[in-house]
């Protein structure tokens, strides 16, 4: 309640209610793009038979249900990050980067709850 004072703490159960708010969040999204996507996959088709052979693809619907197939995978993703910080959150290692041991920062676990490494490791990893 008397929160007026800029918290430099973050609680493991504060955490984990943030990783519980993104868990709804995401959910949703991923239920409202599945819908978006079965509805596109029932009115995109025409003649369903015959093998495409890559030939349709003027048919805008079958670029944007790869769009969201594509949303999909990473909504997936980050369910699977939930997931993981919220095992991670049962342990006394919630707030210590998994590649350092370092810590990851309370501003950057609270912004980012999914975070499992500090800014510097994050920064080293490339893709
Ligand atoms: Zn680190």
């Amino acid at each position: 309640m008397a929160d007026t004072a800029k918290t430099a703490k973050l609680t493991v159960a504060k955490h984990r209610s943030n990783l519980e708010a993104l868990r709804d969040d995401v959910t949703e999204r991923l239920a409202r793009l599945e819908v978006a996507y079965d509805e596109l996959a029932t009115t995109g088709d025409d003649v369903g038979a015959g093998d495409d052979e890559g030939g349709s693809e003027g048919d805008g619907a079958a670029v944007e249900r790869d769009r969201i197939r594509s949303l999909i995978a990473e909504e997936q993703l980050t369910l699977e990050a939930i997931t993981a910080a919220e095992e991670r959150s049962q342990t006394r290692g919630w707030q210590q980067c998994v590649v350092c041991d370092g810590p990851i920062g309370v501003e950057r676990l609270d912004a980012l709850p999914t975070a499992d490494r500090c800014v510097t490791c994050k920064a080293r990893q490339s893709w």
